[in-house]
């Protein structure tokens, strides 16, 4: 086996506290494209859409993206084995929290409980009037933009846009958790979104060792990643699942 591969299950298997960071990149495997890039998803749609001023102001125009991007696209999307191993090592209590960057849902329904939402979640809608929470489902998304049932203000898709703050309480329960870790595990993330990408720097900070799974080398690689295993996030879980048992 592998020398890194070896050396991060050694890792994974006498942690004290482990967590996982995750982004975009473990999606990928899924379907869903990153944001930007070559095939990204900002070369088909417009990022004006996830402008939250902008949002305001052309509600339906924005929405016609957002369905497209969020429901059609997005809403049809499986979870993939990188997500499944995730929620297995939760279940079987080695992996003790998980922040994610990703809206996609994915983590939570391959069973993962202890998601911390950094930028929300595309799969709930809210309104911004009442705070009342809804499922996408629960109305027929060809008529846009959907309303509140109880105010009829228009409802939003309950995650970070553009010129929005981070959700309070996932940010605390990040900074904690990070400094909480011994061992932090980084999977498909560039490291450039702020404040998210502080939250692994923050953990190496107080002592964590960190793990790091890509295709290829990013912002972490050279700062404060430890032990770096290139690869598909599902290929290279898979192989730690197997070689910790
Ligand atoms: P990013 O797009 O900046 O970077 C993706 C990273 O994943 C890259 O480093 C890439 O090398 C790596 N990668 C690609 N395929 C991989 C694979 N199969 N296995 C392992 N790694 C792989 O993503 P980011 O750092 O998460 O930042 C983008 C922002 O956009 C985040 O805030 C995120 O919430 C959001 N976003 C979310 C989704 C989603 O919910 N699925 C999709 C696109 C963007």
């Amino acid at each position: 086996m592998d020398k890194n591969l070896q050396a991060a299950a050694d890792k994974i298997k006498t942690a004290r506290h482990l967590i996982a960071f995750t982004g975009a990149g473990i999606s990928v495997e899924s379907g869903i494209p990153p944001f930007r890039g070559e095939n990204g998803l900002w070369s088909k749609y417009d990022p004006q859409c996830l402008d939250l001023d902008f949002f305001h102001a052309h509600p339906q125009k924005a929405w016609i993206a957002i369905k497209s991007i969020f429901y059609d696209f997005f809403g049809t999307a499986q979870y993939n084995p990188a997500h499944q191993v995730l929620a297995n090592w939760e279940h079987e209590g080695i992996l003790k929290a998980l922040i994610t960057q990703n809206i996609d849902n994915l983590h939570q329904e391959a069973g993962s409980k202890n998601v911390i939402e950094f930028h929300g979640n595309s799969q709930k809608l809210i309104c911004e009037a009442c705070h009342q929470q809804f499922l996408p489902s629960d109305f027929d998304l060809k008529v846009l933009p959907p309303l509140c049932p109880h105010d009829r203000s228009v409802l939003k898709p309950d995650f970070v846009f553009f010129g929005e703050g981070i959700p309070e309480k996932a940010y605390q329960r990040s900074i904690l958790e990070a400094k909480n870790a011994d061992v932090v595990l980084i999977i498909g993330t560039t490291g450039e979104v702020m404040p998210a990408a502080m939250i692994p720097r923050e953990a190496k900070q107080y002592g964590a060792i960190i793990i790091e799974i890509n295709t290829e080398v990013s912002n972490y690689t050279n700062e404060i990643t430890d032990i770096f295993l290139q690869g598909k996030a599902s290929n290279i879980l898979k192989e730690l699942e197997q070689s910790i048992m």
